[in-house]
C-alpha cells in the first residue's frame, strides 16, 4: 500500500528485515503498553510488527479525530519503541489485519508470531484464522489489559447478575477503598451525593490541549485525503497521542477535577462539555494508561485529602466496576447480542444526529461535542442522545453504529453493552433494571439546557412543548407490557392510566406529529 504518508515512520525506523528474525509480536492499536505484556518481550526485545489496515479503516466511517488519534498514537508509540531498542516493522496494507500478517508469514518461513487476544470479537476471529493457517509457528496470549476474569464472572452476568455486587467483588479483590473487609467510610456507593446540578458561575477547570506534532499533522492530512466524508470534525486535533502526555492528563484530572468529579458527576451545562469528568477513557481504551495506575492515583488523591470519599469512590467504580463488567457482558454475550431489539424498533436514525442541527437545545448542545471532538460525558450519552432515540423509536443497532462510529473511546466490547445492554434495553434487561427513558425534567432538573430551548419545558403537549415530554408518555403507554412486568417500573403506567383521556389524546397527537415530521437518517 501507498506509504504517501508514512513519511516520518520511513524517516525514523530503519526497515529491518524480516528474513533475519524469528520471533515477533504483533501489537494492535489498542494494546499500546507493554508493561502489560510478558517479560521476556521487555527483556528480549523481538521484532514488533505494528499494522495500519485501509480494511479495517473502513468497516465504519469513523470520526476524522477518532482515526487521527488512533493512528497518531500508534504511530508515536512504535516510533518510542524503536527508539528504545525494538526493531519495528511498520506495515501498511489496503486489506485486513490478517491479511497483512498472512503476507508476512508466508514470505518468511522461519518467523514466529505471538500476538494478545484481540478485545474486540472480530479482530480476535481474524487473528484466530492467522494462528490455524500456521499452526505451531503462532501463538495466542491473553489480553492483559483488562483486571476482572471472564471466566470467573461470565456466566453470573449473563443471568443479569447486578453490575452492584461485581462492583463490591472488585472492590475486595483489588482493595481500593478498602479497611480489611469494609469499605471506606461504612458503605460501597456514594452516588446519593453525586447528583447536583452545577451551580451559576461556578468554574470548571479548562483541560490542557495537547499541541498536535508533525506526526499528527501528517496523520490528519492523510485522515482529510483518504476519509474526508467521515463523520466529525478534524480541526483543532488536542488529543494527547503518547503516554507521557496522557500522564500529565491523569495528572491534571486529579488536581484540578477528581475532587468535585462526585457531586457534578450528571450535571450537565450549556457550552461546558467534559465538566469534572477525565476525559481517560480515550486513553485507558489504547492502553497509553493502565486502569490500575489510574485509580491508584484516585485513590491517594484520597487519603491525601485532596478529594473527597464520594468522587474517588465514584470515580474508581466506573473503572473496576462498569468498565469491568461491560466487558465481561460483551464476552458473556457476544455474537448474539448485536442484533438485539427487545421493542423491535425499526427506525432509521434521526438525521439531526449527524448534523448537530435541531430546535431541540439539549440534543444540539450534546451534539456539537460529539460532531466536534468526538466525545461527551456519560449522561449526554446515556440521558439525552440514547433516551431521544429511545423515544423515537430508533433501530438500536442504528444508534450502536453511530455511537461507535463518532466516539474517540469506541471500541465494539465498550459500546455495544453500553448501548444494547444499558442505554436502549435491546438485551431484555441483561445489563439494565429498567429502560433508561425519560421525559424532560430530567434534563430540567440536571442542567441549564431548557433555559436556552426553543421548545418549552413546561408545556406537556402541543407545538411548543418539549418533545420529551410527551415522547416520554407515548413511549411508557406503547410499551406498557415491558413496563407493567419490571416491579421498579410499573408504576409509570399507573400514572399515563391515571392522566384524563384529553390528556392522553393530546400525548398520542403530539407525538404522532413530531414522530411523522421528524427528519430520519436517508442513507
Ligand atoms: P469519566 O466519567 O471520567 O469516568 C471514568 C472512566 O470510567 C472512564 O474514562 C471510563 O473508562 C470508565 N467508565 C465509566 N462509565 C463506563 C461505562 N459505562 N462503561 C465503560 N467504562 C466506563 N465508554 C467508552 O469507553 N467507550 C464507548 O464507546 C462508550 N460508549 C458509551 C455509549 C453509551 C450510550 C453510554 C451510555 C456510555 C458509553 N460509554 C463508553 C461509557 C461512558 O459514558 C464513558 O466511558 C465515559 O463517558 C468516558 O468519559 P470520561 O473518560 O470523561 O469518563
Ligand atoms: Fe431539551 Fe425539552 Fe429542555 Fe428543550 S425543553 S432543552 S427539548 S428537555
Amino acid at each position: 500500500m501507498s506509504r504517501a504518508f508514512l513519511k516520518h515512520i520511513d524517516q525514523q525506523i530503519t526497515k529491518p528485515k524480516l528474513s533475519n528474525h524469528e520471533r515477533a509480536v504483533f501489537v494492535l492499536h489498542d494494546q499500546l503498553n507493554l508493561d502489560v505484556w510478558p517479560s521476556w518481550i521487555r527483556e528480549e526485545k523481538p521484532l514488533l510488527i505494528f499494522m495500519e489496515s485501509a480494511e479495517k479503516g473502513n468497516e465504519l466511517p469513523h470520526h476524522k479525530k477518532k482515526a487521527i488519534y488512533l493512528l497518531s498514537s500508534m504511530r508515536h508509540f512504535a516510533l518510542e519503541c524503536a527508539e528504545a531498542g525494538y526493531p519495528v516493522h511498520y506495515h501498511s496494507t489496503k486489506k485486513h489485519f490478517d491479511d497483512g500478517l498472512n503476507e508476512i508469514l508466508s514470505e518468511n518461513e522461519e518467523l514466529n508470531l505471538t500476538y494478545m487476544a484481540p478485545s474486540e470479537w472480530d479482530s480476535r476471529n481474524r487473528l484466530r484464522n492467522v494462528r490455524s493457517e500456521f499452526l505451531d509457528r503462532v501463538e495466542e496470549i491473553p489480553n492483559n489489559f483488562f483486571l476482572a476474569d471472564v471466566e470467573e464472572y461470565k456466566e453470573r452476568v449473563k443471568d443479569g447478575w447486578l453490575m452492584e455486587y461485581f462492583y463490591r467483588e472488585m472492590r475486595r479483590k483489588t482493595g481500593y477503598l478498602m479497611n480489611g473487609d469494609e469499605p471506606e467510610g461504612g458503605g460501597w456507593n456514594y452516588d446519593e451525593e453525586n447528583r447536583e446540578k452545577l451551580p451559576k458561575d461556578h468554574p470548571v477547570p479548562e483541560i490542557a490541549k495537547t499541541e498536535s506534532d508533525d506526526i499528527t499533522e501528517e496523520v490528519k492530512e492523510m485522515v482529510d485525503s483518504w476519509y474526508g466524508d467521515s463523520f466529525g470534525e478534524s480541526e483543532n486535533f488536542t488529543y494527547a497521542v503518547t503516554r507521557r502526555q496522557a500522564l500529565y492528563r491523569l495528572n491534571e484530572f486529579i488536581e484540578e477535577r477528581l475532587d468535585e468529579f462526585g457531586p457534578y458527576e450528571d450535571a450537565m451545562a450549556h457550552g461546558k462539555y467534559e465538566l469534572f469528568h477525565s476525559q481517560l477513557s480515550v486513553y485507558l481504551n489504547n492502553g497509553l494508561l493502565l486502569p490500575t495506575e489510574v485509580c491508584n492515583k484516585a485513590e491517594e488523591a484520597y487519603h491525601n485529602d485532596n478529594a473527597r470519599l464520594n468522587s474517588v469512590e465514584g470515580f474508581i467504580r466506573q473503572i473496576i466496576g462498569w468498565r469491568e463488567y461491560v466487558r465481561v457482558y460483551y464476552e458473556a454475550m457476544m455474537p448474539e447480542v448485536r442484533e438485539a431489539n427487545h421493542f423491535n424498533f425499526t427506525e432509521r436514525l434521526p438525521e439531526m444526529y449527524w448534523s448537530g442541527e435541531t430546535k431541540m437545545n439539549c440534543m444540539s448542545e450534546c451534539l456539537k461535542p460529539v460532531i466536534k471532538e468526538g466525545y461527551s460525558h456519560h449522561i449526554p450519552r446515556l440521558m439525552v442522545l440514547s433516551n431521544f432515540s429511545n423515544l423515537t423509536e430508533t433501530d438500536p443497532k442504528e444508534l450502536n453504529r453511530w455511537f461507535h462510529l463518532s466516539y474517540v473511546d469506541a471500541y465494539e466490547w465498550v459500546v455495544l453493552p453500553n448501548v444494547l445492554g444499558m442505554s436502549t434495553f435491546a438485551d431484555g434487561g441483561v445489563l439494565a433494571s429498567k429502560p433508561y427513558v425519560s421525559s424532560g425534567n430530567y434534563i430540567k432538573k440536571m442542567s441549564d439546557y431548557c433555559k436556552h430551548c426553543g421548545y418549552k419545558i413546561s408545556k406537556k403537549s402541543g407545538e411548543e412543548a418539549c418533545p420529551f415530554n410527551y415522547l416520554y408518555w407515548n413511549f411508557i403507554d406503547k410499551q406498557r407490557e415491558t413496563f407493567t412486568n419490571n416491579g421498579r417500573a410499573n408504576f409509570m403506567v399507573n400514572m399515563f392510566d391515571k392522566k384524563s383521556e384529553e390528556d392522553k389524546k393530546a400525548i398520542w397527537e403530539s407525538s404522532e406529529g413530531f414522530l411523522r415530521k421528524l427528519k430520519r437518517d436517508s442513507e
